[in-house]
């Protein structure tokens, strides 16, 4: 059964882990494409052929999702080419981990932008388009570690933290206009900015998941599916972890 045929979504970071992933399935599920890239032009372009090979529109563009002139111009693009929008996924982040004692201000910085400003950029030019068609759905890249806090992590915790209120915000605002927002917070998922991380900290993580796994990208992608399909219509406002229980 397709859950996505025929509407129109944008996912930001599409080029590589979780976000291609839900490019991937939001196009087995019929969907119309358009996702974003920072600098995997190559990756961004073969996954372009693969979803046109399936039937559905499909456009990378590449754009910074921290940059708020960039984000207009992307959902204006975005329009002009596909003609409508139902779906937004801020799923573009980063981490850029160290202690509190040794984190610059550039590090602060960077991560506030790309993973929280980038939230307010692209959902504030989202919402003209979703106004016109009665109705849309966002949904935002969180992570356990915005619920929970982590060592290590102040600057990904804080943006984190910060995307749940805004969802949970925007939720509140945009119900009366049937636009829903909700964040997925996902625990440890296997994708390049985990690989980062060194074998006794991906041994800590994994003794503590009552599943005994990691996750994988398209169990992410899953839970977003339902989000944006017509099964959620009755969920806004709310942090959905998908993390094998390491989180509850
Ligand atoms: P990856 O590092 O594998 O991929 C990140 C994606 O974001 C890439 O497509 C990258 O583009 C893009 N990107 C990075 N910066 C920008 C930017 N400024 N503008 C536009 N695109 C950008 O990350 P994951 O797939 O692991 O993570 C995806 C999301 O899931 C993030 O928000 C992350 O915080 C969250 N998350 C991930 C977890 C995990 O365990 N993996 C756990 C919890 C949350 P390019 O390829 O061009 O660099």
């Amino acid at each position: 059964m397709k859950l996505l045929q025929d509407k129109v979504a944008l996912i930001t970071g599409g080029s590589r882990g979780i976000g291609a992933a839900l490019v991937r399935r939001f196009a087995e599920h019929g969907a119309h494409v358009a996702f974003t890239y920072r600098s995997s032009s190559a990756e961004a372009e073969a996954i372009v052929t693969e979803l046109t090979g399936m039937g559905v529109k499909a456009k990378a563009y590449q754009s910074d999702a921290g940059s708020y002139t960039e984000a207009e111009a992307l959902i204006n693009a975005v329009v002009a080419d596909f003609g409508q929008l139902d779906v937004l996924i801020n799923n573009a982040g980063i981490t850029q981990d160290t202690l509190m004692l040794r984190m610059t201000e550039e590090q602060w910085d960077k991560v506030i932008s790309t993973n929280l400003k980038s939230v307010f950029n692209l959902s504030k030019h989202a919402l003209r388009p979703m106004m016109k068609s009665r109705g849309g759905a966002i949904i935002n890249m969180g992570s356990i570690v915005g619920i929970t806090g982590n060592a290590g992590q102040a600057n990904y915790a804080a943006s984190k933290a910060g995307i749940i209120g805004f969802s949970k915000s925007l939720a509140k605002e945009m119900g009366s206009r049937n636009i829903r927002c909700n964040t997925v917070a996902p625990g440890f998922i296997e994708t390049d900015m985990t690989d980062q991380l060194d074998e006794k900290t991906r041994d800590a993580y994994l003794s503590n998941i009552p599943l005994k796994r990691f996750g994988k990208a398209n169990e992410v992608a899953d839970v977003c599916v339902f989000l944006a399909s017509d099964m959620g219509a009755y969920v806004s406002g709310q942090t959905i972890s998908v993390c094998g229980a390491l989180h509850t």
